[in-house]
């Protein structure tokens, strides 16, 4: 193909692309007012105005036209790195969309919609028995999909490609045993030390006063309010509407403002790396996040490990009093710390703390594929869950609502989704050490209430990338060497030795 053949077959196919992630916005435009402030009846019709863009994007990522173009251009040398790096998710996406049957991805989007109604009442009835026909067909629709996708040598290395894309099944099985050794006895250490005061937290503080320090504490993160914007949904979440617009939401609870100081925080770290995406991607499938669990690197880092510093607060805890006064009028730096940092073995896991949160994962991750694989049966479930909660957390759920029914993942027909929590964890700990390295003052600044050095180095070194690199070959380039889990616990180890009184 001559120079101008090949440049001419990439814009074609950059056309299609560019067509496909424009639906994609609009349908997430959509879901954003249905979560923020859709009247109630309209959801059904919503449902299918948001089907219907899925189906108009899908045609487009699949059309024979697409890989025709891809054939052609990947017989063609010396691609620029962005292009190749275009041709090469171009690829893996045409794949994985045009191996799935019709029939089963419509039939996987029927039985999890149902699924999750079904899943909702038996949360609510706490019955696990009407669930469990659902969860058993999910599963079966999880390894015929699994099935067509491909794998090397576990199934569910295809369904946590989804997710995680070049994971493999082995590889994070073996970081998180690892993990799990250090993270048991952490936790059996921190609960048999005194106990740290949160009093101060149940307090009341007006959800209206919480929105205000919000609204000042994102843009104190770095997020700009040109490009986005904050408001309240039952679960908070970050959409991508357009290069220039990515959205978040989070929620205030009276007693508990730390829920939504730190959903802010998380919600922010993900929207600063949707934005920070080079722009000669924008419009791309480069553009987005490169993994769930990079993603959740960056909210983690950002909610946790600045977030929950004591530099953060140094500067934000007189900026907060100002909000809350009366609130905070006996609580010094020192109490604030230790309080938004209390750790505790606790049944429910968008509740839980940084040391016990990966844990949560871990449980999830063992479970489900066992589930997939047939070594564990859908009947066995809920005792297969009280055991590993006993082993992992010392303490057994009083009940499947608060157990083995609390997530809604399962009921979405979506397996290989949760190790990405707890990965995030894992990156963000090995980013954060090189960050403080190549950026000495990073610390000193925090506390002076400057985060932009965090932020442009995360966009320097993550952000701007986009799908450019892979997770693994982020870890590398930042970190000098592979996925390793025990930076993050050592991570843990001394900030809550020093918390725990060692
Ligand atoms: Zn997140």
């Amino acid at each position: 193909m001559s120079e101008t053949g090949v440049a001419n077959t990439l814009e074609e196919l950059k056309a299609l692309d560019r067509e496909a992630r424009m639906l994609e916005y609009v349908a997430s435009a959509l879901s954003w007012d249905q979560e923020t402030g859709m009247p109630e009846r309209a959801v059904e019709e919503r449902s299918e105005q948001r089907a219907l863009l899925q189906s108009l994007a899908h045609k487009r990522d699949t059309a024979p036209r697409v890989g025709e173009l891809l054939s052609e251009l990947e017989s063609h040398n010396g691609l620029g790195a962005v292009d190749a790096a275009f041709l090469r998710e171009k690829r893996r996406q045409y794949d994985q969309r045009t191996r799935l049957p019709d029939t089963l991805v419509r039939d996987l989007a029927e039985t999890a919609s149902r699924a999750q109604n079904a899943w909702m009442h038996a949360r609510q009835d706490d019955d696990f028995n009407a669930f469990k026909p659902w969860l058993s067909r999910l599963i079966e629709l999880n390894r015929d999909a699994a099935d067509h996708l491909g794998y090397e040598q576990i199934r569910y290395d295809a369904l946590l490609d989804q997710y995680e894309p070049y994971a493999t099944t082995t590889e994070v099985a073996r970081v998180f045993d690892q993990l799990r050794q250090g993270l048991v006895p952490l936790v059996q250490k921190i609960a048999a030390a005194e106990q740290v005061d949160t009093s101060f937290l149940r307090r009341s503080y007006d959800p209206e006063r919480q929105r205000a320090y919000s609204d000042q504490l994102m843009v104190a993160l770095g997020y700009e309010l040109d490009r986005g914007r904050l408001d309240l949904s039952a679960h908070p979440f970050t959409t991508k509407l357009g290069t220039h617009d990515v959205r978040i939401t989070t929620r205030f609870s009276e007693h508990a403002p730390e829920s939504g100081i730190f959903s802010t925080v998380h919600e922010t770290g993900h929207a600063l790396y949707e934005l920070g995406t080079g722009e000669e991607l924008s419009g791309t499938l480069l553009s987005d996040g490169t993994s769930l669990g990079i993603h959740e690197s960056q909210s983690r880092m950002l909610e946790n490990m600045i977030g929950r510093s004591r530099a953060f607060w140094t500067y934000q805890l007189p900026v907060l009093r100002r909000y809350f006064p009366e609130q905070l009028k006996d609580v010094d730096l020192e109490r604030f710390y230790r309080g938004i940092n209390h750790v505790e073995p606790s049944l429910i896991r968008v509740e839980a703390d940084e040391v016990t949160y990966s844990l949560h994962v871990i449980l999830r991750f063992e479970i489900e594929q066992a589930l997939i694989s047939g070594d564990l049966s859908v009947a066995d479930l809920p005792g297969a869950w009280r055991e590993k909660m006993k082993d992992f957390l010392g303490i057994e759920p009083d009940s499947d609502a608060r157990g083995v029914l609390q997530d809604v993942h399962w009921s979405m027909g979506a397996f290989g989704y949760f190790p990405t929590y707890a990965l995030g964890n894992l990156y963000a700990a090995q980013f954060l050490r090189v960050m403080e390295r190549d950026f000495p003052d990073a610390w000193d600044s925090i506390a002076q209430g400057d985060c932009s050095g965090v932020v442009a180095w995360s966009r320097d070194r993550v952000h701007q990338y986009g799908k450019m690199k892979s997770a693994s070959e982020l870890v590398q380039d930042i970190a000098g060497g592979p996925l390793d889990p025990s930076v993050f616990l050592e991570y843990l180890t001394e900030k809550y030795e020093d918390i725990y009184g060692g």
